[in-house]
């Protein structure tokens, strides 16, 4: 097959040129052909195999671009990186690879492009287009990955327990790429994953982390974290979410099944949202229900307090993830703690002033709350559906008319400190906190409008009442 289309854009013709002129082949591989076939354009790095130095390479590519762009040497590996515009280009060596039990870093020698091929993860990554002038377009196909990208499957190249066994991060790769590309992953590599899935272990969080995003990241992300908890991966990486699954029935009485449905909270925030960690707060909203679970006869299922529970362990799964423990942490916690407020409030008749509350307290998080909750929704009664989806734009509306009055999502108090010290001739003191605290809840509970006139007489009646006098 000839794929000289798929090289249109100069920098091929560039590459090619260099390699010529260093006596050396070169391919394109990986996930630029894949993506093509696949007619995804997101492929904006490309990957190109020398047979030979792929930094010599490299080297010669940036004297041949027209702006003389700095090549990245990374020695240890024997690669270099070059950009040219929005593209990044990887160059590496053909190489042959041999593992350890115990690392995923291979003892690594040169080798021919058959190589090469030889100790990518699948098959539909191990595809290669020819660069030089003499085969410039033709495609490289040793494992048929058309066959498996026309089949929409993962399989390895290789035996699949070698394949994983070598580089245990391939097995979420391969859960990844299922889930980003909607792949089936082939029966055997599947069975493969089961059997090595503990290998896990010897994989540094960072590389978890960024698999995990990629697949949180997918248009369906519940593809992924179905098949992680079939393989037994989840329950290694995130024991939290399955320690949500099952449905518990005391005399009858069931709840629900809390891993199935975050997973489908997860799919419907991710038709609202491409903020990950707004999927990310998706994902962990209940982790709080597992360790809180109670029953009594009483009352049936409860899970008091789950909302402060979680967003702690939020912290703790952050922290054993190596995730930035930042103000992305805190936005997850924040929306975590506060998930069920939305839904409190809407189920009874909605007031201004629990809007205000509700408001004054998510702040600029708000939106993505609001959001949050509506995803939450997966009641399967179409009545019920109907009814929670309208109480929410209630809500939304609610919340319009009271931000127009008050502007209470981002609240400055009215009154000062300086100001307060000022009329009452003060030093700093707790009255001026007493006062400050009343003004506020003046205007969430709507006794006020949010004004500087109506806050600072509401200010010199409550000083009075607390026996403080007016400077003259
Ligand atoms: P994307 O860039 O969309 O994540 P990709 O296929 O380009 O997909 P990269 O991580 O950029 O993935 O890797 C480039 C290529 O290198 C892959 O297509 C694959 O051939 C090979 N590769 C990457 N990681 C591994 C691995 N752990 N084991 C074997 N081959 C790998
Ligand atoms: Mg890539």
């Amino acid at each position: 097959m000839n794929l000289e289309h798929a090289l249109k854009d100069p920098i091929f013709k560039i590459i090619s040129k260099s390699a010529d002129e260093l006596d050396m082949e070169c391919y394109v591989v990986g996930g630029f052909v894949r993506d093509f076939l696949l007619d995804r354009n997101t492929a904006q790095d490309i990957d190109i195999v020398a047979i030979g130095s792929g930094i010599e390479l490299a080297k010669q590519v940036a004297k041949n671009l027209p702006n003389q762009s700095k090549v990245s040497i990374f020695k240890t590996y024997g690669t270099a990186m070059l950009r040219h515009g929005t593209i990044a280009l990887e160059f590496v060596g053909a190489r042959k690879e041999s593992y350890r039990k115990e690392s995923r870093n291979p003892e690594v020698e040169d080798g021919n492009l058959d190589d090469d091929q030889k100790r990518r993860d699948f098959t539909i990554n191990a595809l290669a287009i020819g660069l030089n002038a003499s085969n410039f377009g033709t495609l490289l196909d040793p494992f048929n990955g058309i066959k498996d990208l026309e089949n929409k499957r993962i399989v390895t190249p290789l035996d699949p327990n070698i394949t994983f066994s070598d580089d245990p991060l391939r097995m979420l790769r391969a859960v990844r790429f299922a889930t980003q590309l909607e792949f089936e992953i082939d029966p055997k590599s599947l069975g493969a994953i089961k059997d090595n899935f503990q290998r896990i272990n010897i994989i540094t969080k960072e590389r978890i982390v960024v698999e995990l995003h990629k697949i949180l990241e997918s248009p369906k992300p519940s593809i992924g974290f179905l098949l992680l908890e079939k393989t037994g991966l989840l329950d290694v990486i995130l024991p939290e979410i399955t320690a949500l699954k099952g449905i518990d029935d005391v005399e009858g009485q069931r709840h629900k099944d809390n891993f199935y449905h975050t997973l489908e909270v997860v799919d419907n925030i991710a038709k609202h949202t491409d903020n990950v960690w707004l999927r990310w707060t998706a994902l962990l909203h209940d982790i709080g229900k597992a360790p809180t679970k109670k029953f009594s006869k009483k009352v049936g299922w409860t899970f008091h307090g789950h909302e402060l529970k979680g967003s702690k362990m939020v912290y703790h799964l952050f922290k054993r993830l190596k995730m930035p423990l930042n103000d992305k942490m805190k936005y997850v916690q924040k929306l975590v703690f506060m998930s069920s407020r939305p839904i409190a409030l809407s189920n009874e008749n909605i007031t201004d002033a629990a809007v205000r509350r509700l408001v004054f307290d998510a702040g600029e998080y708000i939106d993505d709350l609001m959001t949050l909750c509506e995803a939450d929704i997966t009641t399967k009664n179409p009545r019920k559906f109907k009814k929670y989806h309208n109480n929410f734009k209630l809500v939304r509306q609610k919340m319009i008319e009271v931000e127009e009055r008050d502007r209470i999502r981002d609240f400055q108090p009215p009154v000062t400190g300086e100001e307060i010290m000022k009329a009452f001739e003060l030093k700093p003191c707790r009255e001026i906190g007493i006062i400050k605290e009343f003004i506020k809840e003046a205007i969430l509970e709507g006794h006020i409008p949010n004004e500087y006139q109506a806050a600072y007489d509401l200010m010199l009646e409550k000083g009075t009442q607390l026996g403080l006098t007016t400077a003259s």
